[in-house]
């Protein structure tokens, strides 16, 4: 790229005279990925401009969006948490509200937040090979204007799913229901469930974590699922944490806790893939001691599926099996048939009563922010493109993603795209280069982006980008190999092409 920091001017006046802003890099999102991705850029390529384009008004993404009771990680902060910002909280598992703060306040005290524009939904990216830029089209929000930016490089940071719409089935008869039916993704502020019958339709985090919060105040809640999920306890407070922060400072105190922490999931991943059955067996015994003899674990808690073909649920301090025990939570593994006036009927011919039925169908995947590329005037269906090292897609030239583990924390995968990115712009800054794309050998044999078998997952594999068979099209979930790759790997690899300038064809 030419030189880092000398683009921030007027460049075209498309808008009746108004000068198009442009950057070195325009990071999509504000949310953890996004901010994150700010602060590695302003330490790696401080002379870079650059800034945040943000559809919503506020920081936080996720975890300003989720406002359900109980809102939870399920994964421990130490991991979740940035490496350059460590997590001094004594609970290891944070609620919503604390994931929150912890991002806004990460922002201000990098000076992140000067360089975000809320408001700003970008709906088209076109680059340019000519120019060596993307045009950028967003829409601010309550005006419905558009407004244009250019870039030399796109990092989207957008996270994974529509904020819009949620993945939510049409069940029969719903219109009958006389009570409030809501969806965990776009929780009434003030809806009162204090003594009320509540059904929770799902088995997945969401629910998990919601019900035994629901379950203090409700007169009793049910959770209603089609199929068994995994579910395994793990306390809220990490004692070896805690134990550790009392003689050491949190800046060694956070890398040995992460790395403690990585290399426990690791090992059990690695065992639920090579003896599904051992794993399934430990998981299923765990529950079992946790829950009331008479309690039917054989139908409730044990999934028709191999540990970690699906995201594992997290139970904390066995809330879930501590309600379930008290009778203030129910389990029923059934199927629906069709709301009725005062609940649910189901497919056996049981009926459930309700005053509030809750939603937890999940999520609806959307990759990329839902913005139309185009390349040099060519449109770019993104399932047609291949990753490459998990981080940029075939044909894309100057543009890379944020996509994290579905076996670890996000932000493990989040923090080496974000090294990856300043490696590589610094690269193209240093040799002088425009134009950095990832060429697809069509001898590379596609797969699936994700091999995972949640809901949510194989309904959007039509959407996502493909994966290739071998290196370095190959998407891992494992954060070791990544770490090689992204962090240590060659960045001119032959496979991604550089250019001072030329037209950038499709591959
Ligand atoms: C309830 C819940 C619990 C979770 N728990 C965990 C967990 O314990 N561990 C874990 O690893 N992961 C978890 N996840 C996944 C979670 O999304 C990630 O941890 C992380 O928050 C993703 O951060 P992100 O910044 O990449 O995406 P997001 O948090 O989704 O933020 C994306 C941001 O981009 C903005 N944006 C999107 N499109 C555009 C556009 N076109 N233009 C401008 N702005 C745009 C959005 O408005 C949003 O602010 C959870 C997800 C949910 C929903």
């Amino acid at each position: 790229m030419p030189p880092i920091g000398s683009t921030s001017q007027a460049l075209d006046s498309e808008d009746a005279g108004t000068p198009i802003e442009s950057f070195d890099v325009l990071i999509v999102g504000a949310g953890l990925s996004g901010i994150g991705a700010a602060v590695h850029l302003q330490r790696r390529c401080p002379s870079a401009t650059y800034a945040i384009l943000e559809a919503r008004d506020v920081i936080g993404g996720t975890w300003d969006l989720f406002r359900f009771p109980g809102v939870r990680s399920d994964s421990d902060m130490y991991t979740l948490g940035y490496t350059f910002r460590p997590w001094t909280h004594a609970n290891a598992i944070a609620d919503g509200s604390s994931i929150r703060r912890y991002i806004v306040d990460t922002a201000r005290e990098a000076g992140v937040d000067a360089h975000i524009r809320f408001g700003h939904r970008i709906t088209s990216a076109s680059w340019s090979s000519d120019s060596a830029l993307w045009a950028i089209e967003a829409l601010r929000s309550g005006s419905q204007t558009r407004m244009r930016v250019h870039c030399r490089f796109l990092y989207i940071c957008s996270g994974y799913y529509s904020y819009e719409s949620a993945y939510r089935p049409a069940f029969t008869d719903e219109p009958l229901y006389g009570g409030t039916i809501v969806h965990p993704q776009f929780w009434p502020e003030h809806l009162d469930y204090t003594g009320k019958r509540v059904i929770v339709i799902g088995s997945g985090a969401t629910a998990v974590s919601l019900i035994p919060e629901m379950a203090k105040s409700a007169a009793h809640v049910t959770m209603l699922q089609r199929s068994p999920s995994y579910v395994f306890n793990l306390p809220t407070i990490d004692p070896i944490a805690n134990q550790l922060r009392r003689w050491l400072p949190a800046g060694l105190v956070n890398p040995l806790v992460r790395m403690k922490n990585v290399l426990i999931g690791m090992a059990f991943f690695q065992l639920a893939r090579r003896r599904p059955e051992l794993a399934k067996k430990m998981l299923i015994r765990l529950v079992r001691e946790r829950l009331p003899p008479n309690f039917d674990v054989a139908k409730h808690y044990t999934p028709r599926y191999n540990p970690w073909d699906q995201r594992l649920c997290v139970v904390t301090d066995g809330d879930l099996f501590t309600a379930i025990g008290k009778g203030a939570v129910s389990v029923v593994t059934d199927e629906i048939d069709a709301f009725t006036r005062g609940g649910i009927r189901l497919k056996s011919g049981a009926e459930l009563n309700s005053d509030i039925v809750v939603v937890a169908t999940g999520l609806k995947v959307n990759l990329l922010g839902d913005i139309d590329f185009t390349v040099d005037g060519v449109r770019m269906e993104i399932s047609h493109r291949t990753a490459y090292k998990g981080a940029m897609l075939s044909g894309m030239p100057n543009m890379a993603y944020t996509f994290g583990y579905t076996n670890a924390s996000w932000t493990l995968k989040a923090e080496l795209t974000a090294n990856y990115v300043c490696r590589l712009i610094r690269h193209m800054h240093s040799h002088g280069y425009a134009i950095a794309v990832p060429r697809r050998d069509s001898k590379v044999v596609e797969e699936p982006f994700l091999d995972f078998t949640s809901g949510y997952v194989v309904r959007a594999l039509g959407v996502m980008p493909k994966q290739g068979s071998l290196r370095p099209w190959k998407v891992y979930q494992n954060y070791f190999m990544d770490a090689f790759t992204l962090r240590f790997g060659r960045i001119d690899d032959d496979v991604l092409q550089f250019s001072r300038a030329h037209s950038a064809s499709s591959t």
